[in-house]
């Protein structure tokens, strides 16, 4: 399966993907969060219904995006969602900031408690998440930094999953175990063949 993926498109510009549909035929596009509706349009314009949308929400994201871009964009966090061979799982945002509740947010323990509650016999699962593991890429130095430990003990758990998460601005992959975790930031077409990550691209 080929993923155009997208993520933490802050400081990129870029003002049109034409003639992408044709250049990397993706079979999804992966919205991983902090990523403005301007760009969402723009893949719409190229790509309009030729392939599935699926998103999370950033921290920075407007919490309606969900209500704005329904029925175009599926939005995962905290659900399950089966696409050809694979199960994506979504997790939005980043962890507590205290005081800041402009943002998108979750306490540690209410990622952890949905992910125990996932189907223990998923097959090659594929985790999209904002927020990156607790210890993989993360910086526990700063609250909205520091990864999901829920993820960190999913990993620990299973075998051949692979997370996708944004959030870092690193584009980077780590292994644990038999499972990847892909650091993305900005846009990347990344392949994936069943539990493995056989390419990963950064295209700017
Ligand atoms: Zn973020």
């Amino acid at each position: 399966m080929r993923i155009l993926a997208l993520a933490d498109m802050h400081s990129h510009s870029i003002r049109s993907f034409e003639g992408w549909r044709k250049m990397y035929e993706p079979d999804l596009i992966l919205l991983l969060g902090d990523v403005m509706s301007v760009y969402i349009h723009m893949l719409r314009d190229e790509f309009a219904d030729s392939v599935p949308y699926y998103a999370v929400l950033g921290n920075h994201d407007d919490p309606h995006m969900p209500d704005h871009w329904a029925g175009r964009v599926e939005f995962v966090g905290q659900k399950i969602q089966q696409y050809k061979e694979n199960t994506f799982v979504g997790i939005d945002g980043c962890l507590d900031p205290i005081g800041r509740p402009s943002m998108i947010s979750q306490p540690d323990w209410a990622v952890t408690s949905f992910l125990n509650c996932l189907p223990k016999d998923v097959e090659n699962l594929v985790i999209v998440s904002h927020n990156s593991p607790y210890g993989i890429h993360d910086d526990p130095t700063v609250m909205s930094h520091t990864g999901f430990s829920g993820l960190t003990k999913l990993l620990t758990e299973s075998s051949g999953t692979i997370v996708l998460h944004g959030h870092m601005h690193k584009n980077t992959t780590s292994l644990f175990g038999s499972n990847s975790v892909v650091g993305l930031y900005g846009v990347n077409i990344i392949e994936i063949e069943n539990n493995e990550v056989t390419q990963n691209q950064s295209l700017m």
